[in-house]
């Protein structure tokens, strides 16, 4: 039975978690923006092995004093937590013990998650000190994230405790959301260029499908409209417009991602859907009652 969830991680600045996260989900996390602004972006990586998957957050802030006091920031980091089937809290080994994990995050009660102590750095400690750690944190997990030492051992732990589920993101989509959000920006932005205003509000972009593995980079994406007069605007006369839109929107695209793509862009009609919570939360539009104080 697969397993599939979400890991939340969580440490104070300086612990390694970029580190961490780079070497588990790859190169890619680089051009990832740092920004919480909607749930999505919490998305910092998807590691898949085998029938196993786990989707990575992040938790901005959380341990930061220079952004606790930024609310809405909080307010997203604690919603990770509160979304997590595992955390991971991430500290600098070479620091020594740990608080708490619900008194340096300031949490009113525990977290739901079970919570993973991971020592990282150990590369920096000398034997003794790791076995000393180990001895008085027993459950916890030692790593480097530099070096990658005991990284496998970390995601083999974690992996057994996410719950049996069918994997959320496709087994090669290893891109983040992040990445996602910015081509499904572009295409939207070359159709309206070439539309020249004619439906400026009735387009969405959602992108369906996203394969990094694979060169051409493979996406497949959907220009979603309102009404069946509108799509016929957007594809045009023998399907011209939306090839024209296509292939500028994939000159774009591949300066973004620095590589070959195959652009599949679809056009179809999902009736008023400006008007559905359901359609634009999908799209990652923030509804009203999502939004932070
Ligand atoms: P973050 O603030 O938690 O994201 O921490 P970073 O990933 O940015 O790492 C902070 C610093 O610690 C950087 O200089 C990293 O190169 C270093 N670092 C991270 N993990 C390790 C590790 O396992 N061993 C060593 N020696 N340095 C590490
Ligand atoms: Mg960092």
């Amino acid at each position: 039975m697969p397993r599939a969830g979400i890991l939340t991680v969580v440490g104070k600045p300086n612990a390694g978690k970029s580190t961490l996260l780079n070497r588990i989900v790859g190169e890619k996390l680089s051009i990832v923006s740092p920004k919480p602004q909607s749930t999505r972006d919490r998305i910092v990586g998807i590691h898949t092995a085998g029938d196993v998957q786990i989707v990575i957050l992040d938790t901005p802030g959380l341990l930061n004093p220079r952004y606790a006091l930024q609310k809405a920031m909080r307010a997203t980091a604690l919603s990770a937590l509160g979304d997590a089937d595992v955390i991971l809290y991430l500290v600098d080994a070479t620091e020594g013990d740990p608080a708490p994990l619900a008194e340096v995050a300031q949490l009113d009660e525990s977290p739901r998650a079970p919570v993973i102590v991971g020592f990282n750095k150990t590369d920096l400690i000398d034997a003794a000190r790791q076995e000393a750690l180990a001895a008085r944190h027993p459950e916890a997990v030692s790593m480097s994230a530099a070096t990658g030492a005991g990284v496998e051992a970390l995601l083999e732990r974690i992996g057994g405790m996410l719950p049996a589920s069918e994997l959320l993101y496709p087994e090669d989509d290893i891109s983040t959301q992040t990445v996602r959000f910015f081509v499904s920006e572009l295409v939207r932005e070359t159709a309206l260029e070439q539309l020249q205003d004619e439906l400026p509000y009735s387009i969405a972009c959602e992108i369906e499908e996203f394969r990094e593995a694979q060169s051409p980079i493979y996406i497949r994406a959907v220009l979603h409209v309102e009404r069946d007069s509108q799509k016929r605007i957007l594809i045009g006369a023998g399907g011209q417009r939306v090839r024209a839109i296509g292939k500028a929107a994939r000159a774009k695209i591949e300066a973004l991602v620095g590589g070959p793509v195959y652009l599949d862009l679809w056009v179809k009609v999902l009736h008023n859907w400006r008007r559905n919570a359901h359609a634009l939360s999908r799209f990652g539009y923030k509804l009203p009652e999502e939004q932070s104080p």
